[in-house]
């Protein structure tokens, strides 16, 4: 072969800078998003730590100091910030008692006053700012009634029990604090507290020595069973806006109808010890007293935007909550460096010539501790802009507390998260990716559902309808909600080496940038029904028993799965031209919509995703087809015809709401 000439390089090397040089292809950023060069993990622990330094409760100035690092922070990734803030009612303790009369041998009384103080372990110096341990919108009052032990508080716990005019125990762990209350009021108790139980949350030694809760560890958190600001139900919390008066708000029935307080294993364990058979009710008696204070208080959501160069009114939305109880460690700052994380990589892929297709909005939401109110509101206040415009939700919260990558996501995601996981190694054996170790795993690589009302996704699919992703590593961690979820925890003990962080902002930053980058939207809805088929699968044996026809559920499930696979051929056979690729990517948007229906869950209308929604009875559970699992549990109850006619009643409306789905996938008019 003869030697190219000069000009032949000229001209190869020309073509190759028009090829490749003025813009690469997405792919080309997105691995260049992975690459070690771009992560970054000592500025990670170095945000942690600032943004921890001192507990930063909503309304707090501690907590307004940590947006202002937001803020800033997000200034110098370039993403022009600015501040949504709305003006909420919040709750603090104003005071708080607690003792026990015991009844001795002798005819002589013991009482014991516990101190509710959880001790100062460690030297963290700020350990002295952390709010005293109550309940957020825990009713006010004084009470006192014999002790009763009811387990974990749920609905079966309560079964037989007499807690009539008693003071119930509960422990923590298996469902929402504020439906423990709920429960222990329906059935006639006049006070609760909630206790850690050792079994569940401690080990041999405790934090500062190990990752356990200590004994006089308390989990604080709230005990409102209604979502955002409860003086503005289903409207946003803007200055000078309509609000319920406290007598209104009441009446919804959201708030707690007796007073509670949460207490650490050890004084659990005292009490327990004088109530008879382990159960009670009694003798020993209870003497809770709380006061706490209303405030009116401004919070602060920090909002970021990357503009899309094509598809500047899509948005891609990834959000994390700012305020914590006490350090927040975990939960949330963890989630909040993994989000200031993702800010900086994108602010280097920009330098280096990226420009997104489609725009990226990062939100560090504020109150989400008391009732996921700054999302809340802000999803409420731009409601219709959402419902037409937002692609995907993506959710970090406690993001990282140890090792075990897990995800919960609506169906249509599953496939972009294995992909994703998949590019990803596993920070904890980096021989394999993360898909490889999640697989492996007892969690065996399943994704969750996003019915419960754990975190700030909940407006986003519940109320509008659009898909969202909530990922991490770890999972449920002992210290959670105490005062012991600091700095000094998460860098023994949750992630010494920052790596799990840095793995998970490869992951949500990697799903944020396909769904922004993409051509077409990565969302495979064949998963969605075979999902929805499984569920369906579920209910059939008792719908049999009642003979209640399930037979248009399982047609419209059917339809959509015909639908997904069509418009994934659609995809596949390479649709062209602008306008028609954005008119397919609509059709992937808004087929989650149609899940939800204008007169939500009955009883519970705020809610209007009628496939996924959270149990009645613990806002933490997650149901599929919950308008079907209120009813079924309503006619258990009342056992009349009507009521299963009901049923029958909410497995149509169900199943109209799919067949949207499936007609807005195909785009056709009937
Ligand atoms: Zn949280």
């Amino acid at each position: 072969m003869p030697k190219p000439t000069a000009a032949l390089v000229f001209l190869i090397a020309a073509f190759s800078y028009f090829l490749f040089s003025p813009s690469p292809k997405p792919h080309y950023y997105h691995t260049l998003f992975l690459s070690s060069p771009f992560s970054d993990n000592a500025s990670i622990a170095s945000n942690l730590r600032t943004l921890t330094r001192r507990p930063h409760v909503a309304g707090s100035l501690a907590n307004a100091e940590a947006a202002s690092h937001v803020l800033s922070s997000f200034a110098s990734s370039s993403l022009k910030p600015r501040v949504a803030a709305y003006k909420v009612s919040l709750t603090y303790p104003v005071h708080r008692s607690l003792s026990l009369l015991t009844p001795k041998a002798s005819s002589s009384k013991s009482i014991i006053a516990f101190s509710l103080e959880q001790k100062h372990l460690g030297d963290n110096p700020y350990a002295d700012e952390v709010t005293p341990t109550f309940h957020a919108y825990a009713k006010s009052g004084d009470v006192s009634g014999p002790a009763a032990y009811a387990n974990y508080g749920r609905v079966e716990d309560f079964v037989g029990l007499n807690v009539s005019g008693a003071v119930v125990v509960a422990r923590y762990g298996k469902i929402y604090r504020g439906d423990i209350v709920k429960n222990a009021y329906e059935v006639g108790a006049v006070g609760v507290v909630i206790y850690t139980d050792e079994r569940d949350y401690g080990g041999e030694e405790c934090f500062p020595e190990s990752r356990w809760m200590p004994p006089s560890g308390v989990q604080v958190g709230t005990v409102y069973n209604g979502l955002g600001d409860p003086t503005t139900p289903g409207w946003a919390s803007v200055d000078g806006c309509e609000r319920l008066s406290e007598e209104s708000v009441e009446l919804r029935g959201d708030s707690p109808g007796i007073p509670s307080l949460p207490i650490s294993a050890a004084d659990g364990e005292v009490i327990l010890k004088t109530v008879v058979g382990g159960v009670g009710p009694g003798p020993g008696i209870l003497n809770l007293s709380y006061v706490g204070k209303t405030v009116l208080a401004e919070i602060e959501n920090v909002i970021g935007v990357i503009k899309g160069e094509e598809e500047p009114d899509r948005y891609v939305i990834l959000g994390n909550h700012r305020d914590a109880w006490t350090f927040g460690a975990v939960d949330p700052n963890s989630g909040t460096a993994v989000l200031l994380e993702i800010a900086q990589r994108l602010d280097k892929l920009q330098k280096r010539g990226w420009k997104p297709r489609r725009t990226i909005i990062l939100c560090n939401w504020d109150a989400e501790e008391y009732a996921l109110i700054g999302s809340t509101e802000w999803v409420e206040d731009n409601r219709q802009m959402l419902a037409s415009r937002a692609v995907a939700y993506l959710n970090a919260d406690c993001a990282v507390s140890g090792p075990g990558f897990r995800a919960s996501a609506t169906p249509q995601l599953d496939d972009l998260i294995k992909q994703v996981a998949k590019e990803v190694r596993d920070p904890d054996n980096t021989t394999q990716s993360i898909y490889e170790s999640w697989i492996r795993s007892n969690n065996s690589g399943v994704i969750g559902r996003l019915g419960s009302g754990a975190s700030d996704y909940a407006s986003f699919v519940q109320h509008v309808g659009i898909p969202a992703v909530d990922m991490l590593f770890g999972g449920g961690y002992p210290v959670y909600h105490s005062m012991y979820d600091d700095f000094t925890w998460m860098e023994k003990f949750g992630d010494p080496m920052f790596q799990r962080h840095v793995a998970i902002a490869s992951v949500l930053g990697l799903v944020a940038l396909r769904l922004a980058d993409d051509e077409f939207l990565p969302f495979n809805y064949t998963s969605y029904a075979s999902e929805l088929k499984k569920s369906a699968e579920d209910l059939e044996e008792e719908m049999l028993a009642h003979s209640i026809d399930i037979s248009p559920l399982i047609k419209s499930i059917q339809d959509l799965s015909t639908a997904a696979q069509e418009i994934n051929i659609e995809k596949e056979e390479g649709v062209k031209g602008a306008l028609r690729v954005r008119e397919v990517n609509d059709r992937l948007m808004m087929a989650e919509r149609a899940l939800t229906d204008r007169d939500g869950l009955s009883g519970r209308t705020w809610y209007k995703h009628l496939v996924y929604g959270p149990s009645k009875y613990d806002d933490y559970g997650s149901k599929s087809f919950p308008g079907v699992d209120d009813a079924i549990d309503n006619a258990k109850r009342v056992k009349t015809k009507a009521s299963w006619e009901h049923v029958q009643h909410e497995i149509w409306r169900v199943s109209r709401a799919i067949r949207h789905a499936s007609l807005v996938l195909k785009g056709e008019l009937r």
